[in-house]
């Protein structure tokens, strides 16, 4: 059945069991195996050069994928002014038009899922599953903004007032969005927002992480070759402390939306509160300190199954990722039994093979970062299992998943974005204080739930302040009209991404009355 209605569908991806489906797409995958892409500042569609830098593979740093020039202050200053140019023109244009763009864009994403794949492995160390189900999401995202901002934005709404008066309210993009995203989702995220912007009728700037620079070039190639005009979306590949931060200072931007650190958004919103120019908006989704709930009626295998999937999928580089799981006494010690069994389960290898659970991170300092607080914590607290890295991987930027248990989540002063699970062990009597340590961390972003008793998952759910709840599944993969996604507190300040209230923030409103 079509849950969406007649105005949408998801993509559907693609199923790598179905030897018919998966043979013709293993050969296309193949046939970039020896591409090496150069990217670089897109202004008004030229691709400009300068200083160039190699992008290696985090699962192998001796693989060239290829290189790329990061945009100087020249190309910066071209981006910004011909987006802001462009604005009222876009703006006017009608949202029918705007919305077709997005929907082409979203069938070329679909012609060309293999290389979009293959850069996913190769530039960002996902798996296959994982580039597969990312463009997915990009495509969705495409569409459903489409839709979203025809619904909201085709017509004026009517409002009512005194006879012979007519009252309209009407919604408009904001300007120039700056769209900063991160290099965990460098499709799907980095689309969703350049979408979103643009469905609203706004011009942007985007900036990719630094790490994914080379998806974000041929997704913007992709738009302008679907019919977004050039000088409405800019790309400008470069590091938040150049690029991120010229962009965000400028007085011409009439937004910024960010996925990232909670520390980046914070320093934007400073930088916004002390530029010259309108007040703005920021849309942040940002980190997370994710627990799951486990009680002593769930089931121990289900348990496993989903927590394993929440901390080691994308090698725990995931927003929305399990970090804390809280195991109820009385089945504890079954569910690590089940756990440390399934963790040895796990491949840990190269991400564009099939059999690859677990890939690398994403950099070399993302990888110190996270050894250095597993040499901490297997102090503080007691190793449950941790996996030996595999003869092959040495060259690669790799971090064995690991399991401890550790006695409250205070001593995790802040997110570690990998495969690190940290384990707590709680007295029934004791669920309030879980609920108190859960939410003291400041973080709200998801919040896994296992139990077969609803008013007790039912009430959980509504005690934990948080954006996405999940109960007996996993508690990553959000799906774009399905979990809208996005947290609170400390981990974003909404509107939800992929659900019907993002466009809100995008757009200003305006209400004309008439008296003629
Ligand atoms: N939407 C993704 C998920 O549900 C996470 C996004 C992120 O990591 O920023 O897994």
């Amino acid at each position: 059945a079509d849950i969406f209605g007649a105005e949408r569908k998801n993509s559907k991806g693609l199923n790598m069991n179905i030897i018919s489906e998966s043979e013709p797409f293993f050969a296309a995958l193949d046939t970039f195996k020896d591409t090496r892409w150069s990217a670089g500042p897109l202004v008004n569609g030229d691709t400009l050069t300068g200083d160039t830098i190699e992008v290696l593979s985090p699962y192998d740093t001796t693989q060239v994928v290829g290189s790329v020039a990061f945009a100087d202050s020249h190309a910066i200053e071209h981006a910004l002014a011909s987006a802001h140019g462009a604005f009222g023109s876009w703006c006017a244009t009608p949202v029918e038009v705007r919305a077709n763009a997005l929907q082409k864009l979203a069938d070329l994403l679909e012609e060309h899922r293999e290389e979009l794949i293959v850069l996913c492995t190769r530039e960002a160390g996902k798996s296959i599953q994982d580039g597969i189900d990312e463009v997915r999401e990009a495509v969705d995202f495409c569409r459903y903004y489409a839709v979203q901002a025809k619904k909201m934005m085709a017509k004026p709404e009517l409002l009512p007032g005194p006879t012979g008066e007519l009252n309209e309210l009407f919604l408009q993009g904001r300007g120039v969005f700056v769209c900063i995203s991160p290099w965990n989702f460098p499709l799907a995220i980095f689309l969703g927002q350049v979408a979103a912007a643009l469905a609203a009728g706004n011009t942007v700037v985007a900036k990719p992480a630094e790490q994914t620079s080379i998806i974000g070039y041929r997704a913007v190639q992709l738009a302008h070759q679907a019919g977004i005009p050039k000088e409405v979306l800019q790309f400008l590949p470069g590091t938040g402390a150049s690029v991120g931060a010229t962009i965000t200072a400028d007085e011409r931007i009439g937004g910024v939306c960010f996925t990232g650190s909670t520390v980046t958004a914070k320093r934007i919103n400073l930088t916004l509160a002390q530029r010259e120019g309108a007040i703005i908006p920021l849309i942040a989704e940002t980190g997370g300190q994710n627990a799951m709930v486990v009680d002593s009626t769930s089931q121990p295998e289900q348990v496993v199954n989903d927590v394993v999937s929440s901390s080691f999928t994308s090698a725990g580089q995931r927003c929305s990722a399990l970090r804390v799981l809280f195991l109820q006494e009385d089945i504890a010690d079954r569910v690590i039994d089940v756990l440390k069994g399934a963790m040895n389960e796990l491949t840990i290898g190269d991400p564009n093979s099939v059999k690859t659970d677990v890939g690398p991170v994403i950099d070399a300092t993302a990888k110190a970062n996270l050894n250095a607080h597993i040499d901490h914590i297997k102090q503080v607290g007691r190793l449950i299992n941790q996996l030996e890295l595999p003869t092959g991987t040495e060259n690669g930027h790799f971090v064995a998943p690991i399991a401890v248990e550790i006695d409250s989540i205070k001593v995790l002063e802040k997110e570690h974005f990998g495969p690190i699970l940290h384990v707590i062990r709680y007295k029934a009597a004791d669920l309030p204080k879980v609920i108190d340590e859960i939410n003291s961390t400041g973080f709200g972003l998801t919040l896994g739930i296992h139990s077969r008793n609803e008013s007790h998952a039912l009430a959980l759910a509504d005690k934990v302040n948080v954006g996405n709840v999940y109960i007996n599944r996993n508690q990553i993969g959000a799906v774009v009209g399905v979990q809208p996604f996005g947290g609170q507190g400390l981990s974003g300040t909404g509107p939800k991404a992929g659900g019907p209230h993002y466009l809100t923030r995008f757009v200003t409103e305006k209400t004309r009355t008439n008296n003629i």
